[in-house]
């Protein structure tokens, strides 16, 4: 099996993360720029992460044999602070890298005016740059902030198709299938969606247009959901292809609209197990 999370913060894991990751057939992944819980205070804070992500954290993911690609943003949590405004004018010199493969994470925290400006900002340099967009949705009032992304997507002009909306559950993933954009989904350990809630969205809704991540992150996560969610999708009776679509061919269909994809030479069907996860990726 093969696996490719479009959504995973590897700079708050360890290398045993990578280590089991690359056990479990991750051998690709997108990493969005976000929020690190401790709160930034100037432009060049950003720029610091930003380089990291595309260079250091690939680097260090080369060495489990993982291919890794960076969405670049700023946050819609540190929207809000005025320290943080200026990073909206180093955007364009990130998003023209290797490897960086769209625009997020875009969207609403807390829904307000700033947080407005910043996305619509960045929705207009998605399409400036002709880079895909990944949105995340608030975990407060989702409903309502889900229905005010898709509004804000529409009003950009962007095709819908180059957009994901993430952290969707069972009471949002209808309007924005209706609208076009990819439906993503984040599994977690404890809260929020689960490997059988999912399956039973993968049932009702179908396999195309859907990503699914595992987002760890530096809260209390799991890198290995992507892995139990295609395990059970198996043992519910989904074939080996639906696996293969959901978790690698979708995510390669999304992000390759950049342009900038670069999966070359990793085998496709080839077996990552025990030692010949770490020489693969030497
Ligand atoms: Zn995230």
């Amino acid at each position: 099996m093969r696996i490719f999370d479009p959504h995973i913060h590897m700079t708050s894991r360890t290398t045993d993360d990578y280590e089991r990751m690359a056990a479990a057939g991750v051998r690709a992944l997108v990493e969005p720029a976000f929020w690190l819980g401790q709160p930034r205070t100037s432009v060049a804070s950003f720029t610091d992460y930003f380089d990291s992500l595309v260079g250091w954290e690939p680097f260090r993911a080369g060495q489990f044999g993982i291919r890794h690609h960076a969405t670049i943003a700023l946050n819609p949590k540190e929207a809000n602070d005025p320290r943080c405004a200026g990073v909206l004018d180093v955007l364009p010199r990130y998003l023209e890298k290797d490897g960086v493969v769209a625009v997020g994470e875009i969207g609403y925290d807390s829904m307000t005016a700033e947080e407005d400006h910043a996305f619509a900002a960045q929705l207009a340099l998605a399409i400036e740059h002709e880079l895909p967009a990944l949105v995340h949705t608030p975990h407060r009032d989702k409903a309502r902030g889900t229905e005010r992304t898709i509004k804000v997507v529409a009003e950009s002009g962007i095709e819908p198709g180059r957009v994901v909306v993430d952290h969707l559950n069972e009471v949002t993933v209808a309007a924005v299938k209706d609208s076009g954009s990819w439906a993503g989904f984040s599994i977690y350990p404890d809260t929020k969606m689960s490997p059988p809630r999912m399956v039973e969205i993968l049932k009702q809704f179908g396999t195309e247009r859907v990503l699914v991540n595992s987002a760890a992150d530096w809260g209390k996560s799991d890198p290995l959901l992507t892995r139990e969610t295609a395990d059970l999708m198996l043992a519910s009776g989904f074939s080996d292809d639906d696996v293969d679509l959901v978790f690698w061919r979708n995510p390669v269909a999304f992000y390759g609209q950049s342009g900038k994809l670069d999966l070359d030479d990793i085998a496709p069907g080839a077996s990552f197990e025990g030692n010949s996860i770490l020489r693969g990726g030497s």
